[in-house]
């Protein structure tokens, strides 16, 4: 019998893993300049806190989840998403009675059963980050503001921000009656999830990538014309935050995320050049009510998700290429059986002063080893025979000059480094 990795899984390999640490750096180091601190949550959690978090009427609860009973029938769940796990562990550590606001970001893997195409898998990656504890427009541009910076420094040019605000539980009853309203009187039309969901979120209608739903929710009311004394302003602070920061976007008032937790802001950061089916690259938006849902004081938050496989998909749409890892910086070629030990002994030595050293464990003919260096782009050899061996040298060749010099073994990590540095210049 052979095996196959789970669909909608793949394996990272060596090759390609470069171009996935390649992301994870330059993420790494924009969260740093925007002085965000890495949290790292379980894997998995209580099913009941993504019921709670993310929503019950969500695509996630209602049909994506990885949930099953533990051995001590606990009802777990792989997480499918980051900020219900990094909210729980910001109120059990009691970070809402520390001082405010609390910036943190999560990387890694991410459950949900979907069907897999590109984009789209059933392990996939996130990179997110909350920010939590304050309401200032400020904080909802920053968080923008950190999304595209990350597109920038990954090379992508063709990236499209689309905001909305979806309102407060003072302003999004009246226009979620508005919205069934004027739903009912389209009902034959529509497509039975938007059907089934008319009652239960009427707001997720305006997301439905149906045609003829889509053709409906064109002329449905705009939550815009409804937004309450509070969120108008804030939205209108927060344009003016992006537009001081020179960061262009497009107001579209058709936008709504898949979450629950979702309040005032929403935003998407879309490639343009990505199918209709995976577009959205960035999605984010402000969550005012998720930290006292999942128990801890009344504080606000804003935050995005990312997914690393769309991020990748947009960098080879855009054509970004990627600095490709060099080859090796010393390859030792061992000739004769007497040369075996003192072989290894130099690979040590080299690997300990931070050489990317390699020798041959198959065996090879000289002719072989030469080929091995080649084939890992190795940019010097250093060949011990059993003359060498005896005279406490090896010979050092360097590939892409060809000049080759014997040097004392003694000698041989300060001939090296002056090699590799000549080289660099
Ligand atoms: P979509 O409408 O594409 O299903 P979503 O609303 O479910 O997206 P979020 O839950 O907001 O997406 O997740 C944020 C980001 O995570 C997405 O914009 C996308 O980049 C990525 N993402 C979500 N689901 C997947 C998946 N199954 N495979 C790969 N990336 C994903
Ligand atoms: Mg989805």
């Amino acid at each position: 019998m052979s095996f196959k990795a789970p669909r909608g899984t793949v394996d990272q390999l060596p090759g390609e893993v470069e171009k996935w640490q390649y992301v994870e750096d330059n993420i790494r180091a924009v969260c740093r300049a925007f002085n965000y601190g890495e949290v790292r949550t379980p894997i998995f959690e209580h099913t009941e806190l993504f019921r709670r978090g993310v929503g019950e009427t969500t695509d996630i609860v209602e049909k994506e989840m990885y949930s099953f009973r533990d051995r001590g029938d606990r009802d777990i769940t792989l997480r499918p998403e980051g900020t219900a796990g990094a909210v729980r562990a910001f109120v059990e550590h009691k970070y809402d009675k520390q001082p405010l606001p609390t910036k943190w970001y999560y990387m890694g893997p991410m459950f949900r059963y979907e069907r897999p195409q590109a984009g789209r898998m059933r392990q996939f990656h996130q990179f997110g980050i909350e920010l939590l504890g304050t309401k200032e427009p400020a904080a909802d541009a920053e968080v923008i503001a950190l999304a595209l910076e990350v597109g920038r420094a990954l090379g992508l040019t063709q990236l499209r921000t689309e905001i909305n605000s979806v309102g407060c539980h003072v302003c999004r009853p009246v226009y979620r009656e508005e919205l069934i309203a004027y739903y009912t009187k389209h009902k034959d039309a529509l497509c039975p999830d938007c059907l089934a969901r008319l009652h239960r979120n009427p707001l997720r209608l305006l997301d439905c990538k149906k045609e003829r739903c889509r053709a409906i929710s064109k002329d449905a009311p705009s939550i815009l014309d409804y937004l309450c004394d509070s969120c108008e302003p804030h939205f209108a602070a927060v344009q003016a935050q992006l537009k001081a920061m020179d960061i262009p976007f497009v107001v579209n008032d058709r936008m709504v995320r898949g979450l629950d937790y979702y309040t005032e802001t929403a935003f998407e950061i879309v490639g343009e050049g990505l199918g209709a089916q995976a577009s959205t690259i960035f999605a984010g938006g402000r969550y005012n009510n998720l930290v006292r849902e999942i128990g801890g004081d009344d504080l606000p938050g804003v935050g995005f998700a990312v997914g690393l496989e769309r991020l990748l998909l947009a960098m080879e749409k855009e054509g970004v290429q990627i600095p490709s890892a060099v080859g090796i910086d010393c390859y030792v070629v061992a000739i004769g059986k007497a040369t075996d030990d003192k072989a290894s002994a130099l690979v040590q030595t080299l690997r300990q002063n931070g050489f990317r050293t390699e020798r041959d464990y198959m065996a090879r003919k000289m002719k072989g080893q030469m080929k091995a260096a080649n084939r890992l782009n190795a940019r010097t050899v250093a060949i011990l025979g059993e003359d060498e061996l005896a005279r406490g040298t090896v010979q050092v060749k360097q590939l892409a000059s060809g000049g080759q010099e014997e040097v004392p073994v003694d000698n041989l990590v300060h001939y090296l480094q002056q090699c590799l540095e000549q080289e660099e210049q």
